[in-house]
């Protein structure tokens, strides 16, 4: 039993949903996993013993906005209030090759646990408050142990995924060492990880990378070779910056969820990556920032030189300043640096291209020369250049 109930499993959204899918509708996975140790879940799962085109008809009726967001496989989001719902009905695997498992929905409670990755991943919670546990899930919550359901290399083989998720929820949930038997399974299966498609692959290490203890996991995966074809740059010095990077942004009170921040600290080919990454332009390009910054903090700067670097960062500084302070030998400046760095007011550059015209400089590419040039004279006065001087800097630099 669980008693009470967490507060978002009665709250009025919640009991909505429930009230529309029936008696039978039972919360499902990481969110009943999370209820348990007393964790808010990030997102609410439910599974419910009938076919989806019956989810979604239960929904209508109670008129509830529902949408298939990923009906082959079963699952129908509900919205209520401003709260989202994924509702799943009990799955049993007919063929399983990766992500394309084909599935039949006549599944009962058990076998739909026992297709799922870890124990503490397969509890359900029913409406009466009753948490079922087919596979010692809570007991292996309680003693820190993350393993798999059934055979470690026969799960592996189904979806060879499952050895990166292994890693992101021992982080998470495991006190102590990693369970052999699964381990020993993973470190077996890293031929197969090239098999796995690239948007997998980067959602589940993005996780990873932006959860807790990501250092000593990708140490780990690393000395299991399970990082050799996605991230072979997971050398000794990246990894202990990334356990840097953690310590100094738990200490500062960060939020660590910055994957990009994390992959910085290794040396690698933005461009290169983020193909084999298949990363967003947007993300891209901010690896790219980070990977080769304009200017770095280094330790012992003086205020005003810290000021001129801070000022070429622009609005990548206080990102830069947590990835360079971290490597800082002196925890308590890397403290001061960043706190520096989050209360610094950029200056603004006093003249523009209109200025310019105004005193007769024609455009085109030597105006944004002779701009560059008087912008990096009126950063190395630290800022004190007059508007005057610029001017007549930037126009007599015309060629
Ligand atoms: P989080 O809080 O990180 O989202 P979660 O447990 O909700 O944790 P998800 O990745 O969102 O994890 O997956 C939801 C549930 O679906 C898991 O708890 C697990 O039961 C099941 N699941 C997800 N991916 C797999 C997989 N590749 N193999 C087996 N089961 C999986
Ligand atoms: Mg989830």
């Amino acid at each position: 039993m669980l008693d009470p109930l967490p507060p978002w499993a009665n709250d009025a959204p919640a009991s909505t949903v429930l009230a529309a899918l029936g008696p039978d509708a039972r919360f499902v996975g990481g969110c009943v996993r999370d209820a348990l140790i007393g964790a808010v879940p990030v997102d609410i799962d439910i599974g419910v013993p009938y076919p989806p085109e019956d989810t979604i008809a239960k929904l209508t009726a109670a008129k509830l906005r529902a949408i298939p967001t990923g009906i082959e496989h079963g699952t129908v989001t509900a919205l209520s209030g401003k709260a989202k719902y994924e509702i799943t009905s009990l799955r049993r695997d007919v063929e399983t090759f990766g992500r394309h498992a084909r599935v039949a929905f006549d599944a009962d409670w058990r076998e739909d646990a026992a297709r799922r990755d870890f124990t503490i991943n397969a509890l359900s919670l029913d409406q009466a408050g009753a948490l079922h546990d087919y596979f010692d899930g809570r007991a292996d919550l309680e003693a820190g142990r993350v393993r798999f359901i059934g055979d470690a290399a026969t799960r592996i083989r189904e979806d060879v995924l499952r050895i990166l998720r292994f890693f992101r929820f021992h982080a998470r949930f495991a006190r102590g060492d990693f369970d052999g038997a699964s381990l020993a399974a993973c470190r077996d299966g890293a031929a197969l990880l090239p098999n796995l498609s690239a948007e997998r692959v980067c959602a589940e290490m993005f996780r990873l990378l932006a959860g807790p203890n990501a250092a000593s996991m990708l140490a780990a995966m690393r000395d299991a070779r399970l990082l050799a074809h996605w991230l072979p740059e997971a050398d000794e010095a990246g990894i202990a910056h990334i356990a840097a990077l953690d310590a100094l942004e738990t200490k500062l009170g960060v939020a660590a969820a910055d994957p990009i921040r994390r992959l910085a600290c290794f040396a690698l080919d933005a461009r290169e990556f983020a193909r084999r990454w298949r990363l967003s332009n947007a993300q891209a390009a901010r690896l790219e920032r980070f990977i080769r910054p304009p200017a770095r903090i280094e330790a012992g700067l003086d205020a005003a030189a810290l000021s001129r670097v801070f000022y070429w960062l622009g609005d990548d500084l206080r990102d830069r300043a947590l990835i360079d302070a971290a490597l800082f030998a002196d925890p308590a400046q890397a403290v001061a640096v960043f706190a520096a760095a989050k209360d610094w007011v950029r200056p603004e550059f006093p003249i523009g291209g209109e200025d310019l015209r105004a005193a007769g400089v024609a455009p085109g590419p030597a105006m944004g020369n002779a701009l560059r040039a008087a912008e990096r004279a009126w950063v190395d006065s630290n800022f004190s250049l007059s508007k005057e001087n610029l001017l007549a800097r930037a126009a007599k630099n015309e060629p």
